[in-house]
C-alpha cells in the first residue's frame, strides 16, 4: 500500500516538462480548439477535463483500478444503479446502509420493473443470491458499522451470476481493498475522508471491468454528471495529505473507542478495531485499518447531546471523514438506531488534547 500511496503522490509530476507548473493546473474549459476533424484528446466540457484526467489517474493508482469521477457519491451511485438495471431485473440493497441508495431504488429502480429487495448487512452471509443481477454491499454499514464478510459474500454473489458492487465509503481504499475480494466494483464518496476537509461534495467508482466502466462513463456524458474542474482539483489537492490525515484519524479513534469503553458515563461503544465489536473477527482479516468514524451509545437523547456540544472539539454536524472531528444522534434523521446513539467521526487533532475535551465532558455528564 506505502508503494502505490508514493507513487499516487509522483505520478503526475514524473511526466512534467521544465517550466511546467508543480500543482495541478485548473482548467475551467467548456469548450477547446478543435479544427478539422475533432480528434483532439479534449474536445467538448461534458466530455473530458484534464483535472479529470489527472484526477482519475492518481486514484486509480489507489485503487489499482480504473476510475472514473463524478460531482458526488450519489452520482457515482447513481452511474452504477442505472445503467446497469433493467427492467426485469432483480437488485439486493442493504437494509442499513446508507440510506439515499436506497432512495434512488425506490424512486427510479422500482417504479421501472427493477425487483428491489433488502437484506442486513449481517445477514448478507446467509442470503441467497440466486436471480439477482447486482448485489449492493456496503460494509461497514453507515451508521451502525456492521460488517459482511467479503470473500465468502463476493464469491456467492458470483457463483449466482450477479455483480458485486461495493460502497466503500467509510473506510477508504486505505482501510479496506474490496478488489482484494473480488469485487467488481468500488464506490466511493469523496466528500468524506478523501476530500477530507469538510469543502467538497464528490464521488468517483473504480473497476477492473472495461465494460463496466465504459458504462460509467457514458453515462456521465450522457446525463451530464460531471466534476466541476476546480472540485475536482480540490479532491486531487486532497489526495497529497490522505494517507497522513487518515493514519492520525485511525490512530486517534482506536485509541480513543478503547478509552470511551472503559469509561462509566458511556453505555457502549462500536468500533471495527475494538473485540466487543460483533464481527471483530471478520474486520481483522478484511481491514486494513478499523477506520476513523464509530458509534458512542448514551443512557439517553439528552445525555447524548450534552456530550456533543459539552466537547469544545466536536463539530455538531453531519457527514464524517473531515479533519475535525464531529459528531451527531442518528436517531435525529431517523435511522434505525436508539436516540443516545452518536455517530463520532475523529479527526486529525492531536490525539491527547482531543481525548482531554472529551473526557471533561464527559465528566460534565456524570454531575
Ligand atoms: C456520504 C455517503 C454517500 C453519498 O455521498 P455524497 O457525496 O453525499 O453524495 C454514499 N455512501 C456512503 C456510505 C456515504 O457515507
Amino acid at each position: 500500500m506505502d508503494e502505490r500511496i508514493a507513487q499516487m503522490a509522483h505520478h503526475r509530476i514524473s511526466g512534467l516538462s521544465a517550466g511546467d507548473p508543480v500543482a495541478l493546473p485548473i482548467t475551467p474549459a467548456s469548450t477547446y480548439l478543435i479544427p478539422g476533424m475533432p480528434v483532439e484528446r479534449h474536445q467538448y466540457g461534458r466530455w473530458t477535463n484534464p483535472g479529470w484526467d489527472a484526477l482519475e489517474e492518481a486514484l486509480g493508482i489507489l485503487e489499482d483500478a480504473t476510475v472514473v469521477t463524478f460531482p458526488s457519491g450519489m452520482a457515482a451511485i447513481a452511474a452504477v444503479l442505472l445503467p446497469n438495471l433493467h427492467s426485469g431485473d432483480k437488485v439486493l440493497l442493504p437494509s442499513d446502509g446508507y440510506y439515499t441508495t436506497r432512495a434512488i431504488a425506490e424512486n427510479y429502480l422500482a417504479p421501472n420493473g427493477i425487483e428491489v429487495q433488502l437484506c442486513d448487512t449481517v445477514e448478507y452471509i446467509n442470503q441467497d443470491f440466486t436471480g439477482f443481477n447486482l448485489v449492493w454491499i456496503e460494509t461497514p454499514s453507515n451508521p451502525k458499522l456492521e460488517i459482511c464478510d467479503l470473500g465468502i459474500v463476493i464469491e456467492k454473489v458470483h457463483a449466482a451470476g450477479a455483480i458485486a458492487v461495493v460502497d466503500n465509503t467509510t473506510l477508504s481504499p486505505l482501510g479496506q481493498r474490496p478488489f482484494d475480494f473480488g469485487a467488481d466494483v468500488v464506490v466511493s464518496a469523496d466528500t468524506k475522508s478523501i476530500g477530507g476537509h469538510s469543502d467538497v461534495l464528490f464521488g468517483h467508482i473504480a473497476s477492473r471491468n472495461e465494460v463496466l466502466i465504459t458504462k460509467a462513463l457514458d453515462w456521465r456524458k450522457l446525463v451530464g454528471a460531471t466534476p466541476g474542474p476546480f472540485e475536482a482539483w480540490q479532491v486531487h489537492r486532497s489526495l497529497d495529505t490522505f494517507e497522513v490525515r487518515y493514519s492520525r484519524m485511525c490512530e486517534s479513534a482506536g485509541l480513543i473507542a478503547g478509552r470511551f469503553e472503559e469509561h462509566p458515563a458511556i453505555e457502549s461503544v462500536r468500533y471495527p478495531g475494538l473485540e466487543s465489536h460483533p464481527q471483530h473477527d471478520i474486520a481483522k482479516r478484511q481491514l486494513l485499518r478499523f477506520g476513523s468514524v464509530m458509534g458512542v451509545t448514551f443512557a439517553s437523547e439528552e445525555l447524548a447531546e450534552q456530550f456533543i456540544s459539552n466537547a469544545e472539539y466536536v463539530i455538531p454536524s453531519t457527514s464524517f471523514g473531515g479533519t475535525h472531528t464531529s459528531a451527531e444522534r442518528r436517531a435525529r434523521w431517523g435511522d434505525a438506531v436508539v436516540p443516545g446513539y452518536v455517530r463520532l467521526s475523529i479527526g486529525v487533532e492531536p490525539t491527547e488534547e482531543l481525548w482531554k475535551s472529551f473526557e471533561r465532558s464527559l465528566a460534565g455528564l456524570a454531575g
